[in-house]
């Protein structure tokens, strides 16, 4: 009797003992995951608030009745809020952008008919990030602002900036003027998701293996009329694509930019995910780990669009 209480008292503390091990060993690994994620409490206690994961959604009245209503002016104020509700972003076009859009040599679009066109567009793109990933750089008193125009007087179809109090803006032109609005969209999403990770966490530890996708000796090239089509998807042999574009060429950050609005963009998994070298897909696992790594709304959300042909 005694000795199986004795032999049941060890059973039950080697239980727990086993589970306080088990414990400890979640929490050291979920703190190695975890080690780029923002460690301020003040930040966590903030961003728990409005739901590490939460998704919302546009409400799908509003848009069945832009749909329906003549009186486009009316329906884009309501578009906006609904785009300012979900996602934390503004979105300013006509009168209000004369002087942005002059300071970024670009004309204002002013008819509501084109801009209806280009805030269902938002809408629709926006749709695949976490709702709440542009709402968690706000919290760190970022703005995200998006400026819609009618098109640049100079090369440029699309534009992020960053002005010197970390104001974050995206410019778009006009949907009838370019060739993709969608490449436009993610491609400018990704430089404001990577300024945000090169302000608050250090980007070169996060991209350190990134050279290593590309081929050896390869530097990045700013100047556009040197670029050639060797090494980039679809013109150079499946075994020797490292690029999505010629313009990935031009620097990291826009080598990134490009894999990322290739893989929004795409309607079916690219074949440079499945080829034999995997360089674009592995960096494509880099910038997905890297965001992962920056965000709690991407790290806690369920389905990551991005991540979908993994
Ligand atoms: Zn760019």
């Amino acid at each position: 009797m005694q000795k199986n209480s004795i032999e049941r008292k060890h059973y039950s503390l080697g239980i727990i003992f086993s589970i306080f091990i088990i414990s400890m060993a979640s929490i050291v690994a979920f703190t190695l995951y975890n080690k780029n994620l923002n460690t301020d409490t003040d930040f966590q206690s903030k961003i728990k608030e409005i739901g590490y994961g939460k998704v919302e959604a546009i409400n799908p009245f509003v848009l069945e009745k832009s749909e329906n209503t003549l009186d486009k002016t009316t329906m884009n104020i309501e578009l906006v809020q609904e785009i300012k509700r979900v996602y934390n972003i503004n979105v300013i076009y006509g009168e209000n952008t004369k002087y942005l859009a002059e300071s970024v040599d670009a004309k204002t679009l002013y008819n509501e008919q084109d801009i209806n066109k280009m805030l269902l567009e938002l809408i629709d793109n926006l749709s695949k990030y976490p709702s709440n990933i542009f709402k968690e750089i706000q919290l760190k008193d970022y703005d995200v602002e998006i400026c819609i125009v009618d098109y640049f007087t100079n090369d440029n179809i699309a534009l992020a900036t960053r002005d010197s109090n970390n104001n974050f803006k995206i410019y778009l032109s006009n949907v009838d003027r370019i060739e993709s609005i969608e490449k436009s969209i993610h491609h400018e999403m990704y430089h404001i998701l990577e300024y945000y990770m090169k302000l608050e966490f250090d980007i070169n530890k996060l991209y350190e293996e990134w050279n290593s996708y590309n081929p050896k000796g390869f530097e990045y090239q700013e100047n556009l009329e040197l670029l050639d089509t060797s090494y980039v998807y679809k013109y150079d042999k499946e075994d020797r694509t490292y690029f999505v574009s010629i313009y990935s060429k031009v620097s990291d950050k826009e080598d990134r930019a490009e894999v990322f609005a290739d893989t929004m963009m795409a309607d079916e998994k690219p074949s440079y995910y499945t080829d034999n070298l995997g360089a674009i897909k592995n960096k494509m696992y880099l910038i997905a780990n890297a965001i992962k790594n920056s965000f709690y709304s991407v790290n806690y959300g369920t389905s990551i669009y991005w991540t979908r042909f993994f």
